[in-house]
């Protein structure tokens, strides 16, 4: 007989781990009986998570670094931002992984086991594994992977692609109170290209050089203009310490919520934004939304975590304004930071805001692109 759980988490990554990690939090549903599955061990540093945030969280132990400003500029203009009420923060993969795991090892209903999943049978909630063949009422799946990602026809797909590395300097070069988000003085090639800067401390920092564009680069074209920007910045003697190439899907495409038995989540479930490719701060309040409803005695046909239609459509406009080389991104950008501020801009990113606030973002559009952005009023029904 196939072994049963109440819940099957598929893929241990960030959504899997946050969600499980909810479950033992809620008094509710913190006995249900768990398995989480995941081919890989989470043992190495595969990424770095960054994000804004105003609110004490679970992880608050494990956060690297926190920034009160940020940097937001270009060759002509530089913003110096407070973002108060928000931080900005880091936190490393690797104790995310450990954290998460030895906070779910005190749980005896719930169990760990890497293995690679072969299928999941929607109809039946059946899981079957290179070892073994499992049952769930729920499965949760989040085994994302970006070789097999494929989005539907007619779709727009971004990849925010990426090489960064991470630096110790002989000489004090940085200051670690302000990281620089977004530094446009590159050539954009009619797309959108910036570094961005994680100082750790005068010594130590995360440089990464970013391009959103459809097709991801050989990890080799990045390194001229990694090397270009540490001389800008002053960098002489250095050792590369890490180093970090990957890419993030960005897509209008409306994922689907639910199959049968399945409910999809992270990545597959559409929590990555798609107009800026941060995926988890809205890892945290998806997962959150699921565990309220499960709480309340929803059954799979009823769980829901899509974003309301007005954000989506938002992001399906900038993601298409983004690929739109008659726009020049630095221009939109400064102008959204400058116009309405760090914070505010933060809590729409978030989808915290009320319609009279989406206004402010939309007027905050400069005037010559306005008509352009009217172009894309028609994805008000693809995002239905
Ligand atoms: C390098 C990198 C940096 C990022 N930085 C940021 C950032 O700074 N800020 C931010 O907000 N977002 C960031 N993101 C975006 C997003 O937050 C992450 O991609 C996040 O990890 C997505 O979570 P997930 O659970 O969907 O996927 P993952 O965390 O990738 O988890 C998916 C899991 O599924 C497992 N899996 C896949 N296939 C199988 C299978 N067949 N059997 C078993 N297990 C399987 C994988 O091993 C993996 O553990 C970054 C993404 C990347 C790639």
């Amino acid at each position: 007989m196939n072994k049963s759980y109440e819940y099957i988490i598929a893929g241990g990554g960030l959504a899997g781990l946050t969600l499980a990690v909810q479950l033992t939090l809620s008094q509710k549903l913190r006995n249900k009986s768990i398995l989480i599955l995941d081919k890989d061990s989470k043992s190495s540093n595969d990424r770095t998570w960054s994000f804004w945030s105003r609110e004490k969280s679970f992880f608050d132990p494990i956060i690297t670094h926190k920034w009160p400003r940020g940097i937001v500029k270009d060759d002509k203009q530089c913003l110096q931002l407070e973002l108060d009420p928000y931080n900005y923060q880091t936190l490393h993969a690797k104790p995310f992984y450990a954290f998460c795991k030895e906070h779910l090892g005190k749980f005896n209903n719930i169990v760990w086991k890497q293995e690679k999943i072969l299928s999941i049978d929607a109809h039946s909630g059946r899981v079957v594994t290179d070892t073994e063949t499992y049952e769930s009422q729920i499965v949760f799946d989040s085994t994302y992977s970006k070789d097999s990602f494929k989005i539907k026809p007619k779709t727009l797909l971004l990849w925010q692609h990426f090489k960064g590395e991470v630096i110790e300097t002989e000489e004090a070069v940085f200051d670690p109170q302000t990281v620089t988000i977004m530094d446009f003085d590159t050539d954009q090639h009619g797309q959108t290209r910036f570094f961005y800067v994680l100082p750790f401390s005068e010594r130590k920092a995360l440089i990464e050089y970013t391009i959103f564009s459809k097709n991801i680069l050989p990890e080799v074209e990045y390194d001229p203009y990694l090397q270009q920007y540490k001389k800008i910045l002053g960098v002489k003697q250095h050792q590369v310490i890490d180093k970090e190439y990957n890419a993030i899907p960005m897509t209008d495409q409306v994922f689907p919520q639910r199959k049968g038995k399945v409910i999809f989540i992270g990545t597959k479930g559409g929590f990555i934004k798609a107009s800026s490719g941060y995926g988890f701060t809205a890892t945290q309040r998806k997962t959150a939304q699921i565990i309220k409803q499960l709480e309340k005695g929803s059954t799979v046909e009823h769980l829901k975590h899509r974003s309301e239609k007005r954000f989506r459509f938002y992001d399906a406009v900038l993601l298409h304004a983004l690929d739109n080389p008659s726009i020049h991104s630095p221009d939109l950008f400064l102008a959204l930071f400058s116009k309405i501020g760090a914070a505010n801009l933060f809590s729409f990113l978030d989808e915290e805001t009320h319609f009279l606030e989406d206004l402010q973002v939309i007027l905050a559009v400069p005037n010559k692109y306005k008509l352009k952005f009217m172009k894309y009023l028609y994805l008000w029904r693809r995002v239905s």
